[in-house]
């Protein structure tokens, strides 16, 4: 059995529903490995499932192309919520997401990470968690009020965080000595971190442990001043349009490059799917590169990349002090 829930009989309900057969299944890579089970029984119920072999980051990367040139009727969108509203627009393939909670007994993780609430004097803590844990939250809502600390949950969001959106912890920062993360890595944890003063520590359920953020938000911080100082001495940029449904800003890139230009820097525009060293290595030429949408790919990237790669933001950042 797989540790995290597909909901098969949602999707077969919604697919018949919209008479849909052949059904192309995006995931995250982290996930794909525990798709076997769930392509066998949507197979054995007489559809005709595809996995998506491409990296899928998040529910901003719809491969509606793909699933076009595959003749799918269907994504089955899997380890996501929905992004943006404009997803099922008049043309759009038919998208279900399945946010595909892990399946797991996290009581010993709440009780432990309440423990250490307790434990710093903490007296309100906030709640966020990843799409796979979000589930969980009461359960360690529970747990730190057994344990005597107030739970914060924002009411809009449940708890939700992305990459990129952190709403459901600035909203209720003010409310909390501290923040909670439910989730594994430290990918989602840092974009908490990064976007709070309060300190927030995570809870990793595959690894049982609470990690407090602070020295990873400090040390990514350092890097990326890094890359803003050494960008300035960059001539030639590229600044890098995201061809990603939910990503896609050509408009922002052209004001970057029409505004770095304005400042003498000579910049071309690259269209990427996947704004890697690999894909832009090619690009020899230029000095620096700006990923424009998803933020967190050039912090992501970074170590990869032997010249500063700047998000957005960071780029306002340069443009101040050129
Ligand atoms: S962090 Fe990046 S990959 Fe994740 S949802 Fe946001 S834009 Fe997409």
């Amino acid at each position: 059995m797989s540790d995290y829930d597909f909901e098969l009989e949602r999707v077969a309900r919604e697919a018949r529903g919209r008479g849909a057969r052949a059904l192309l299944i995006q995931a995250p890579d982290g996930l794909k490995q525990h798709l076997a089970e769930f392509y066998g029984r949507l197979e054995a119920m007489g559809f005709s499932p595809i996995i998506s072999a491409d990296p899928c980051y998040g529910g901003c990367d719809l491969a509606e192309g793909e699933a076009r040139s595959v003749g799918a009727d269907m994504i089955v969108h899997i380890g996501h919520h929905r992004f943006s509203e404009g997803e099922g627009r008049e043309g759009g393939v038919p998208t279900m997401y399945v946010p595909a909670a892990h399946i797991a007994d996290l009581r010993g993780l709440a009780a432990k990470a309440a423990g250490i609430m307790a434990g710093k004097g903490f007296r309100a803590v906030g709640l966020v968690a990843n799409t796979q844990h979000l589930p969980y939250i009461g359960e360690f809502a529970k747990a730190l009020e057994a344990a005597g600390v107030r739970s914060v949950v924002d009411g809009r969001t449940g708890g939700l965080v992305l990459g990129c959106r952190t709403a459901a912890a600035t909203a209720i920062e003010g409310e909390v000595d501290a923040l909670l993360f439910i989730g594994g890595g430290d990918f989602h944890a840092l974009g908490v971190a990064n976007a709070v003063e309060k300190e927030v520590y995570a809870a990793d359920p595959y690894r049982g442990e609470v990690k407090d953020m602070a020295p990873l938000k400090k040390r990514e911080l350092a890097k990326r001043w890094w890359a803003i100082m050494e960008a300035m001495r960059a001539k030639t940029f590229g600044v890098v349009v995201v061809a990603k449904s939910g990503q896609l800003d050509a408009g922002g890139a052209r004001s970057l490059k029409a505004r770095l230009e304005g400042k003498g820097r000579r910049v071309f525009m690259i269209a990427a799917r996947e704004a890697s060293w690999e894909r832009l290595s090619g690009f020899a030429f230029a000095d620096a590169i700006v990923v424009t949408g998803c933020p967190r790919v050039a912090p992501d990237n970074q170590a990869s990349f032997p010249k500063p790669v700047l998000n957005m933001q960071e780029c306002e950042e340069l443009l101040k002090r050129l």
